[in-house]
């Protein structure tokens, strides 16, 4: 039942639809399938009624608040929404219930968005399979055994399964288009600073970037529209205008050139995504781009710099979770006593792995060697980047993941082997770029394929126009039961 947000919005428009029979529709699915998923953390059908409600009566009289007036989303479990417990899909956030909407929640309401609820997703958003979620894993709707990817694995799962037509993830190093690429849906990270991260939790300050997933490119469009923009609350998102996606999406690709980075195209990547990804191209170089072999040669690096600036990161953000302010707090005798145990307790072991290894990086006598030299390592990916925009390359493709999605528990004793999921994914992030996962195949064994397209700063015009284009010559399947 997988129908395109951009359907929905247009049935919406025509008065085909009503926003809540289309909440009670969700509702109905979440409540059938999602036992055999686990996407959803929990629900917010109270508040969702009263939304949709109100959005009947908007759309009734033909005075929509925008085009998603009326459009049932989710949102993965790290964005703050008032009222609403948000764990992080962690146990030292149980019971903490923001006072406060994150802006970009705050910006899809004021849309006419109704809110049905928080998606399941790896423990502060680290991981890339969900399964160091705190609250037991998310299952890929393909395939029940594998995984849906992550950390943004309930949002990928609940759009692949149709059970929302749209979630918002947050992208660190690759965790909107990894899941979205593992479930067979559209992801975007858009720009660092192109949407607000005011009032979503903190892995790693300078990657991390709110974004979208929706089953078509113009979903995601439309969803990147409401929440894009500068917020006076967050000093990194950037005052650009934003420009009309729904327009850029249109235009033709005629003309564009698309880079092919020969590093992205190597070793490790398996036999099938790499044809599934070829052939996208072929489909892009018919409707007229050109395709220019390129070289990113620090990309390489790219997973080594990652795990040292986002550990360091994530080691700062993550001190506050002490037991005085937020959520969990043990028992204990002493203060510090009671801090410690708090953290024993509430901390799963990536969470902990993460912390130790960003301490280290960043502890005298060793802060030369790996923190600052990792940030050498990031301005050098950057700066790849940029000498193949100005060779004139539009937009840079490869495979969004080496692989399909895997089985559960394939990886998770592999700390290594989990990390290099994102190969591809962590070279966008270090250098700040908007990049996008579109569905593109499937492989023998039916899980699908996505492409991933990285463009220059601020541009996800263009990387949604060629994500349209690519998404028009593929196949259309559901999974089985869904
Ligand atoms: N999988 C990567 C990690 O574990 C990326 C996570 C993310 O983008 N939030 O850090």
């Amino acid at each position: 039942m997988v129908s395109g947000l951009g359907e929905v919005a247009a049935g919406l428009s025509k008065g085909a639809l009503q926003p809540s029979e289309l909440l009670e529709a969700c509702l109905t699915r979440i409540a059938a399938l999602d036992d055999k998923l686990h996407a959803f953390l929990r629900l917010t059908e109270r508040t969702a009624r009263a939304a949709a409600k109100a959005a009947d009566l908007r759309r009734a009289a033909r005075q929509p608040l925008s085009a998603i007036d009326g459009v049932p989303i989710a949102l993965k479990d790290n964005f703050c929404m008032e009222g609403v417990e948000t764990t992080c899909g962690s146990r030292i956030l149980q019971g903490y219930v923001p006072p406060y909407d994150a802006t970009a929640v705050a910006r899809l309401e004021a849309a006419g968005a109704v809110i049905v609820g928080k998606l399941n997703m790896d423990e502060f958003a680290m991981g890339s399979s969900t399964e160091n979620s705190a609250f037991g894993p998310t299952r890929n709707p393909w395939d029940l055994s594998r995984t849906p990817g992550g950390s943004s694995g309930g949002s990928a799962a609940a759009v692949a399964a149709g059970l929302v037509p749209g979630a918002l993830g947050t992208d660190t190093g690759g965790s909107i288009r990894q899941p979205a690429s593992l479930c067979g849906c559209v992801g975007l990270k858009p720009t660092y600073g192109r949407v607000s991260r005011y009032g979503v939790i903190a892995f790693a300050s300078s990657l991390d970037q709110v974004g979208p997933l929706a089953p078509d490119v113009q979903g995601v469009a439309l969803l990147l529209q409401s929440i894009a923009g500068q917020d006076e609350r967050d000093q990194t998102s950037s005052a650009r205008p934003v420009p009309s996606y729904g327009e850029l999406l249109e235009k033709s690709v005629r003309g564009l050139t698309i880079g092919v980075p020969k590093e992205l195209f190597a070793e490790g990547l398996d036999g099938q995504v790499e044809r599934a990804v070829r052939a996208a191209m072929a489909r892009l170089e018919e409707d007229g781009c050109t395709l220019k072999p390129i070289s990113l040669p620090n990309a390489p690096h790219a997973i080594a710099a990652y795990y040292l600036v986002a550990t360091a990161e994530a080691s700062s953000n993550l001190a506050r979770y002490d037991g005085v302010r937020f959520g969990h707090r043990a028992q204990a005798d002493s203060l510090l006593e009671m801090y410690q145990a708090t953290r024993a307790e509430g901390f799963g072991a990536e969470v902990k792995r993460r912390i130790m290894l960003g301490t280290y990086a960043l502890s005298a006598g060793y802060y030369d060697a790996y923190y600052l030299r990792a940030q050498k390592v990031r301005t050098l990916i950057r700066r790849d980047f940029e000498q193949a925009f100005a060779a004139g390359v539009d937009a840079v493709v490869s495979p969004t993941c080496p692989t399909t999605a895997f089985r559960l528990g394939e990886k998770s004793g592999e700390p290594l082997a989990m990390y290099l999921s994102d190969v591809y994914t962590v070279p966008a992030n270090l250098a700040g770029l908007p990049g996008i996962s579109v569905p593109c195949g499937f492989d023998q064994g039916g899980l699908p394929i996505g492409v991933q397209l990285v463009g220059r700063p601020f541009d996800e015009g263009t990387l949604l126009r060629l994500a349209r284009a690519a998404e028009r010559g593929r196949e259309q399947r559901t999974p089985e039961g869904f």
